[in-house]
C-alpha cells in the first residue's frame, strides 16, 4: 500500500501562514514553488473522491485480475489479427468477462479486412565472394496488405538505398526489375531516451510507403529495414499500403541484420536474391468492437472511455500490443465493481478491433455514436506497452493542465506525477478527440517497447506486472476523475 502525503501536505498548507513566502515575487523562486507546492487546491474533486482514487490506485497495484486475463488472452486465445478466428475467439471471451462483472456489455458490429500471412522465405542466390553452389538464407516477413509474389517466388538482383532522398538520385532505369530495400534506421539513441514512438513515428513512414514508392520507379517488389531497436534478429511486421494507380508489389522487412547484411554484400557488386512471399487478402469480415458500461449514477449519458485495442499482428500472441491495453482497461471495470465505486458518469470500457489494419472499429464507433459525442467527456487509451508510466498525455482545452493537477499528486507515489500536453493521444481514439473529446493515455517508458513491436517476441513474459499494476493505476485514477469530477473535464 501507498500512504498519499495528499490530505498531510493539506492540511500543512493550512498551517503554513501564506506571508511566510511573500518575500519575493519571482515566479521561479524556491520559496515561491515550495508555496505553490503546499498550495494543494482539490481542484474538481472532494476529498472523499480524492480518497477513492487512492484506493483505486493502490488496489490496481496489487490486484491479480489484469495480469490472469492477460495470461488468458495471449496464452489460451492466441495471436488475434482481426478478422480471424482467433479474434472473434477474443471478442466473446471479453465480452463475457465484462458481463461477468455486472457491466452492460453491447456488441458493435464492424467490417474488417481479411489477410493472412503465407509463406514468407528468401535466400541469396548470388553475390560476390560468395562459396559455389550454395546459399544464404535472409531473415523476413511480410508486411500487412501484402501482395503474393507468383508461387515460385521472384528472382532479381537486390539495390539498396537509404532513404527515399537516395531514391530520388537514380534514375528509373537503375531501379527497373530490381528487389528494392529501404535500409532507413530505426534511431535506437532517441528509443533508449524513453522516446520510442518519435523514433517509431520516422522509420514508419518507410514501412506505409515503401511499396508505391518502388512501384513508381519499376522495382518488383520492395523490402524495409525492421522498424524496431533490438538486435536478435527479429523481422518486425505492420501494415503497408498502395497508392492507387501504381502496380501493387510484394512487401517484406528484413531483420535490422540482414539489412546490414545487404548493404554491405550489394556494395561489393551484384546481389542476387529469390524472394517468395504468398500471403492472401480474402473476402472482408463482420467482426465487433465490445462495448462495456459502467453505468453512471447521476449522468448515465455521459461517458469516459477506457480502451486497447483487442487485435494484434499474428507472428506473436500481442503480450504488450495491446494486450496490456485491454487488461488494464478490464481491471478499471473489475476495481471500480469491487471497491463498489459507483461514479456519476458512465465508465464505459471499449476493445477496440482492427487498429493494426486502420482503425475499422474506431471509425465504426464514430459514426454510430456520432450524435453522441458531445456528451463523452473523455477518451482514454493504452497502447504503447507495459512499461513504467510516469504520468499522463491529455489533449483538450486550454486549462485542462491544471484541472489534472491534482490527478498528479494521486500518482506522483508511483512515480508517475507528470502531465504532459500531446497533439494525439492515441490510435483508436483519433477518432472520438479529433470531434472535440478530451484525450489521455499513459505516458509509458517506450525504451524497450520497439524491440518486440510487431514481432514473434510480443509474448507474455515481456509484461512486468508491477508495471502493469501502474499502468492500471494510471488508467483507473484517470476515468475515475473524469466520471466523477463536479465540472467536467474543460474541452
Ligand atoms: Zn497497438
Amino acid at each position: 500500500m501507498i500512504r498519499t502525503p495528499l490530505l498531510l501536505s493539506l492540511a500543512i498548507a493550512s498551517a503554513v501562514p501564506a506571508c511566510i513566502f511573500a518575500q519575493t515575487s519571482d515566479p521561479q523562486s524556491p520559496q515561491e514553488r515550495i508555496a505553490q507546492m503546499l498550495n494543494e487546491s482539490p481542484g474538481a474533486w472532494t476529498p472523499a473522491q480524492l480518497a477513492n482514487m487512492e484506493r483505486l490506485r493502490d488496489a490496481a497495484l496489487t490486484d491479480p485480475y489484469a495480469l490472469t486475463e492477460l495470461r488468458h488472452l495471449t496464452d489460451n486465445i492466441g495471436p488475434r489479427l482481426a478478422g480471424s478466428p482467433q479474434a472473434q475467439h477474443a471478442v466473446e471471451w471479453v465480452a463475457d468477462e465484462m458481463r461477468a462483472l455486472g457491466a452492460t456489455v453491447t456488441i458493435e458490429k464492424t467490417t474488417v479486412p481479411r489477410w493472412v500471412r503465407g509463406q514468407e522465405t528468401a535466400e541469396l542466390t548470388s553475390w560476390p565472394g560468395m562459396t559455389p553452389k550454395t546459399t544464404q538464407k535472409i531473415v523476413l516477413t511480410a508486411l500487412g496488405g501484402s501482395v503474393a509474389t507468383p508461387r515460385d517466388g521472384v528472382n532479381a538482383p537486390v539495390l539498396v538505398v537509404d532513404s527515399f532522398a537516395d531514391l530520388k538520385a537514380l534514375s528509373k532505369d537503375a531501379v527497373k526489375g530490381k528487389i528494392l530495400l529501404f535500409n532507413e534506421h530505426f534511431d535506437k539513441g532517441l528509443a533508449a531516451q524513453g522516446r520510442g514512438d518519435a523514433a517509431y513515428g520516422e522509420a514508419v513512414l518507410y514501412r506505409g510507403a515503401a511499396p508505391s514508392v518502388a512501384a513508381s520507379m519499376g522495382a518488383i517488389a520492395t523490402l524495409v529495414r525492421s522498424v524496431g531497436g533490438a538486435d536478435y534478429r527479429l523481422p518486425h511486421t505492420g501494415m503497408t499500403y498502395y497508392s492507387p494507380g501504381l502496380p501493387k508489389i510484394p512487401s517484406a522487412a528484413v531483420t535490422a541484420e540482414d539489412a546490414d547484411l545487404l548493404k554491405n554484400l550489394a556494395s561489393q557488386g551484384e546481389v542476387q536474391m529469390h524472394l517468395t512471399l504468398t500471403p492472401e487478402t480474402l473476402t472482408p469480415v463482420e467482426t465487433a468492437n465490445v462495448i462495456a458500461d459502467w453505468t453512471g449514477t447521476e449522468h448515465p449519458e455521459q461517458v469516459v472511455i477506457v480502451s486497447g485495442h483487442l487485435d494484434s499482428w499474428d507472428l506473436a500472441t500481442g503480450a504488450i500490443d495491446d494486450g496490456a491495453g485491454i487488461v488494464v482497461s478490464m481491471q478499471a471495470i473489475h476495481l471500480l465493481q469491487k471497491l463498489g465505486i459507483h461514479p456519476k458518469r458512465t465508465v464505459r470500457f471499449v476493445a477496440w478491433m482492427d487498429e493494426e489494419q486502420g482503425s475499422f472499429g474506431a471509425q465504426t464507433y464514430a459514426k454510430d455514436y456520432a450524435g453522441e459525442l458531445k456528451n463523452h467527456v473523455g477518451a482514454i487509451e493504452s497502447d504503447l506497452g507495459a512499461g513504467h508510466p510516469t504520468g499522463i498525455y491529455f489533449q483538450g482545452g486550454d486549462t485542462l493542465d491544471d484541472w489534472l493537477k491534482p490527478l498528479s499528486r494521486v500518482l506522483a507515489p508511483i512515480g508517475a506525477p507528470l502531465l504532459e500536453r500531446s497533439p494525439e493521444t492515441g490510435e483508436d481514439i483519433n477518432s472520438v478527440t479529433e470531434k472535440g473529446v478530451p484525450g489521455f493515455a499513459p505516458i509509458q517508458d517506450s525504451r524497450y517497447y520497439f524491440n518486440y513491436h510487431h514481432t514473434p517476441a510480443d509474448t507474455f513474459d515481456k509484461v512486468n506486472p508491477r508495471e502493469l499494476g501502474e499502468n492500471a493505476a494510471v488508467m483507473l485514477v484517470t476515468a475515475y476523475a473524469l466520471a466523477d469530477a463536479e465540472t467536467p473535464a474543460p474541452r
